[in-house]
């Protein structure tokens, strides 16, 4: 008959990890199962930013201090696709903590909290009644999916994978940079746009680097991917020379599917929670694999009811805005004209930074005010 568990967690990243404590905080004696194939510490090709959001999360789960250790980035710097720059302080600090580090401390909260990690592949999952099995012999009442971007498990419920049009790859390394550093820069791309180098300095005299564009642009570029990819990064970014150069692919939330089938909850990339905008995801993983364990918890009948809801809730209102944005920025000007309006605007420098990293949507009077920019070409910081 095998093993029961009240919630198996497939994939320990920041969804699932978070699914895995939230369960644990709220629910002490229920039997949390966190699975991951492989062993921790390991790495994610990642930009490592964590934004503020994503630390009122780890709140959340009672994790406050976790990345204490870590220097507050307060400084951002984004050079739009016509070439303007805006530099300013962020309303609330951002952290770059690697991966390596970030999902370890994860994982080992999990494991404080009674929760059981194991290492294990998942490959094969079959509902069963009231049960979902795991490998013939794993019985759960609810698994919440974090598998990452190229989740099996959405595969296995029979859900696609997202369409390459609402799909990046991004390539990050580390380089070398004064230990005074300590502004994060987004270099926005004119040729094969939306694309995007970044330099997030980590505080100990190294920084995340990296650059990222649409699955489709990259493919039209007519070189092999890697090639363009490092190409292009080490051109952008030429006193920075990367190593430990890793790609993945990124789900952009305009091509999320349904968020699970049944007693199965999709969290995090797996999800397709990444911010079109942006690249950013770590936030919407920790929100959503956060969500899926309190919708597993208060709803165990039907769980996938109440996630919905949750995640409407969360991130409704906020998700139809990037929806309705990643198309308007498909032409370069509209960012040149909304970052042109940033930087008259400290006020609508925070609310982009709302909206690209955090849950934010635009009011209307903001939205007239870039689009009439928008139609004018005005671009220049001058108008
Ligand atoms: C180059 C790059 C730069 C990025 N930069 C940033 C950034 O700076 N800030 C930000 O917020 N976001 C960034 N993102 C996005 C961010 O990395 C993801 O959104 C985030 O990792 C999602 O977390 P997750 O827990 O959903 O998935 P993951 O972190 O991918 O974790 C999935 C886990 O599932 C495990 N797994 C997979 N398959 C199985 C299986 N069959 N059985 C068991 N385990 C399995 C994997 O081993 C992995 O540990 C970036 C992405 C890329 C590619």
């Amino acid at each position: 008959m095998g093993e029961e568990w009240d919630l198996a967690v497939v994939g320990a990243g920041p969804a699932g990890s978070a699914a895995a404590l939230r369960a644990a905080q709220l629910r002490p004696d229920l039997r949390v199962l966190l699975l991951d194939r492989s062993g921790f510490p390991r790495d994610k090709p990642c930009g490592d930013g964590i934004a503020a959001h994503g630390r009122d999360e780890l709140a959340l789960l009672g994790l406050p201090a976790l990345i204490d250790d870590y220097r507050p980035t307060p400084r951002l710097t984004v050079v739009s696709p016509g070439g303007l720059r805006v530099s300013a302080e962020a309303a609330r600090p951002n952290h770059v903590v690697p991966r390596r580090v970030f999902d370890a401390r994860l994982v080992e909260a999990a494991r404080a909290r009674g929760v059981e990690v194991r290492r294990h592949r998942v490959r094969e999952l079959v509902p069963d009644g009231s049960w979902v099995v795991l490998d013939g012999r794993l019985r759960a009442r609810t698994v919440v999916a974090a598998d990452g971007a190229n989740s099996a498990v959405r595969r296995f419920i029979g859900l696609p994978a997202a369409a390459e049009r609402h799909t990046a790859l991004a390539v990050r390394g580390y380089a070398d940079v004064p230990e005074s550093d300590d502004v994060q820069l987004i270099a926005m791309q004119r040729a094969g746009w939306p694309a995007y180098a970044w330099s997030f300095p980590i505080g100990d005299g190294t920084a995340n680097v990296g650059f990222g564009m649409l699955l489709p642009r990259l493919r039209a570029a007519g070189a092999p991917g890697r090639q363009v990819l490092h190409g292009r990064l080490a051109e952008l970014l030429p006193d920075r020379p990367a190593r430990e150069l890793r790609a993945h692919h990124l789900p952009l939330s305009t091509g999320r599917p349904a968020p699970g089938a049944g007693r199965v909850l999709l969290a995090g990339d797996a999800a397709g929670l990444i911010n079109p905008l942006t690249g950013e995801g770590i936030y919407y993983a920790l929100l959503s694999g956060r969500l899926a364990a309190e919708a597993a918890l208060e709803s165990p009948g039907d769980p996938l009811t109440r996630y919905r809801g949750k995640l409407r809730g969360a991130l409704g209102r906020h998700l139809r805005t990037t929806d309705v944005l990643a198309r308007l920025a498909q032409s370069p000007g509209f960012i040149d004209a909304a970052i042109a309006t940033a930087a008259r605007r400290k006020e609508v420098f925070d609310l982009l930074v709302e909206v690209g990293l955090g849950a934010g949507t635009v009011p209307a009077p903001l939205a007239l005010a870039v689009g009439l920019r928008w139609l004018r070409g005005a671009t220049g910081l001058s108008r």
